[in-house]
């Protein structure tokens, strides 16, 4: 059993600037990264929009930088993912974590950073084809269908964006949106429209992923008509938004229908005190990289004071 003011779980970037600052307020945090460390970031390529890189930086760099900017003012960085809490209702008592290997640890504050995951259609032929050309990221995996036929599934901005992604690597992408419009910004249905390999169809859903034991195409049909459809593809990319990672926090944190934590006003923190929530765990609506950071600022700003409080 380990005893820490402030344990921070998650290493997106909520994490690690929630880490930074807890860690020059001398609350020597413990992180534990989470079975993906460094977050969904580790699977994009370019950031452009994360002020002060003028010429961008690639996602995993960044996080390896945020790592070693968090290490530097003596964060602990533990490669671990954290199996279940109990949290004290008591103000000022003591909060447990229970991690995979066994270790146990009391905090007087927790920050949870432990950010969101990709959807799946939820179809058994698409989850007997996960890692067989089923993937919810065309980042991480679009490179392997170089010169293919693809297609994604979905109609927001990350639909958008990894299409046009894979439109450069692949031969062919068919876009599958379910409704008769995309959820995506304009200008990000505008790269999409004016993609030429993009074969763009609205209101088509998946019936089934063919193949046994890859990806050998699909069977498509028009929810408006009926009229059902094979097409051949090798990669099946799944682009239809996130889940907020929370499962170990159900019925001791507050959450909305989605599961995502619940927040008080402006704050960071949850119904338990002394424990508080940054990044896409606890935002739906702008899951930004400088936003989630923002947020882990916060969270390490509103623990100091609660700790400043006992
Ligand atoms: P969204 O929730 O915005 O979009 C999900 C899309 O998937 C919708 O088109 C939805 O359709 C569709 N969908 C959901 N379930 C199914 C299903 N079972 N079958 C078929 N289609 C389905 O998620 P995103 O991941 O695209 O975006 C999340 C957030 O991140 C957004 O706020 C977005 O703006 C932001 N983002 C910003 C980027 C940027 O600015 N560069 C890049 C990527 C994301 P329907 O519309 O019918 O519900």
């Amino acid at each position: 059993m380990e005893k820490v003011k402030t344990l921070i779980i998650g290493s997106g970037p909520a994490g690690y600037t929630a880490a930074i600052y807890a860690a020059r307020a001398d609350l020597k945090p413990l992180l534990y990264t989470g079975m993906e460390p460094g977050g969904q970031l580790t699977t994009t390529t370019e950031v452009d929009n994360f002020p002060g890189y003028p010429d961008g930086i690639d996602g995993p760099t960044m996080m390896v930088e945020l790592q070693k900017q968090a290490e530097r003012f003596g964060t602990e960085v533990r490669i671990g993912h954290v199996n279940s809490v109990e949290f004290s209702k008591e103000r000022g008592g003591m909060h447990k974590a229970y991690v995979e290997d066994g270790t146990e640890i009391h905090a007087q504050t927790i920050i949870i950073s432990t950010g969101a995951t990709a959807k799946y259609l939820g179809l058994p032929s698409e989850q007997k084809l996960r890692g067989g050309g089923v993937s919810a990221c065309a980042v991480c995996d679009g490179f392997f269908y170089k010169g293919q036929e693809v297609a994604i599934v979905g109609g927001g901005d990350t639909a958008a964006e990894e299409a046009t992604y894979l439109a450069n690597i692949c031969s062919k992408v068919t876009m599958l949106v379910r409704k008769d419009k995309m959820r995506a910004s304009k200008a990000m249905q505008h790269r999409v429209t004016k993609t030429q390999n993009i074969d763009l169809r609205y209101n088509h859903e998946i019936d089934e992923v063919l193949g046994d034991q890859v990806v050998e195409g699909l069977r498509i049909f028009n929810n408006q008509t009926g009229e059902k459809e094979e097409i051949k593809i090798t990669g099946l990319f799944i682009a239809i938004g996130h889940k907020p990672n929370t499962e170990i926090f159900q019925n001791q944190l507050d959450m909305d229908d989605e599961g995502y934590l619940i927040t008080k006003g402006k704050s960071t923190k949850t119904n338990i005190p002394g424990v508080f929530a940054s990044g896409d765990v606890q935002d739906k609506e702008y899951r930004q990289a400088v936003t989630a950071a923002g947020t882990g600022c916060m969270a390490a700003l509103d623990a100091e004071r609660y700790l400043q409080t006992l």
